[in-house]
């Protein structure tokens, strides 16, 4: 059993329009879902992703209006690279941002409106078209000891170690996209809160696997949850050694389950559970305005 890599990652920010705009206008992705916090339905959760909604192209957010920023540090997944084909079109584009060479690729290094760490990693192409974001090509893991984190990857999950630089370790999944583990033992604990990441998910094919994930977890001493129905993908939930949530989440059923490919991301869907409820959670909720997409 492998992991073949990443199914989403889910961060944390504050003013909700202002965090829409930015990737859906300034990144290009798509709003493929637009919901509610489930545990929290007076609050958005909202995915982004490409047209779709493909596993390893989601990045979702709780974002909770006047939120304290958080602090980066271990613990932590700490920056959320995409893929892109070149940094042509994207040079100059954000404030503060810096172009660096890391394994032989270009990268550029930009926050979002929360002060969350992106990355823009230049992969030469390899058939997609022009300049848009396609999927991740990593996510980066800050740890105090970066050693049990390693072996879960590397004997449980089934990523490779493919190269190293300094004290950046990357592994490759079975599908080719990648965790960076940055060891840092010096660095300062994280903090959660607006502008980081609250966890990463990796993709389980079926049920019938993400049970199996469940019971080598549980096996292997990890406090894993029971297994979550989140509408979209079911999930389950447990802290790697170095302290980040990690999540497995299966691909089925995905984000056409309540509406059309072409209308992802153009209403408010609640699920079945909290649709009694809708009017009074859509009173609650603050006023949005939706991208419109033409197609
Ligand atoms: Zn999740």
């Amino acid at each position: 059993m492998k992991i073949p890599g990443i199914h989403h990652i889910t961060a944390i920010a504050s003013d909700p329009q202002r965090n829409l705009d930015f990737y859906t206008q300034q990144l290009g992705l798509r709003l493929v879902k637009l919901t509610v916090n489930f545990d929290d339905p007076g609050t958005y959760h909202f995915y982004f992703g490409d047209d779709h909604g493909t596993p390893g192209s989601i990045l979702t957010f709780f974002p909770w209006p006047g939120a304290p920023r958080g602090r980066s540090g271990t613990g932590q997944a700490t920056v959320i690279s995409f893929t892109v084909p070149s940094l042509n079109a994207w040079a100059g584009k954000f404030p503060g941002e810096r172009i660096t060479r890391r394994f032989d690729s270009d990268v550029l290094a930009f926050t979002d409106p929360d002060g969350m760490a992106l990355e823009l990693v230049a992969t030469g192409g390899g058939g997609s078209e022009g300049s848009a974001i396609s999927r991740f090509h990593s996510v980066t893991l800050s740890e105090g000891g970066y050693e049990a984190t390693a072996r879960l990857l590397t004997e449980t999950f089934g990523y490779e170690l493919q190269a190293s630089e300094d004290s950046r370790f990357r592994y490759v999944s079975s599908e080719g996209d990648f965790v960076d583990l940055l060891c840092q033992p010096d660095a300062r604990r994280g903090g959660m809160g607006a502008g980081t990441i609250h966890h990463v998910a990796f993709r389980a094919e079926s049920d019938e696997i993400q049970k199996q994930w469940q019971a080598e977890l549980a096996r292997l001493n990890y406090n894993v949850t029971p297994i979550l129905d989140r509408q979209y993908f079911h999930s389950i939930y447990f802290r790697e050694p170095g302290g980040v949530l990690f999540e497995i989440a299966t691909d089925p059923p995905g984000f056409t389950v309540d509406e059309t490919a072409a209308s992802l991301g153009t209403g408010l869907k609640i699920p079945p559970a909290l649709e009694p409820m809708r009017a009074e959670i859509e009173a609650k909720l603050p006023k949005l305005k939706l991208p419109v997409y033409v197609r």
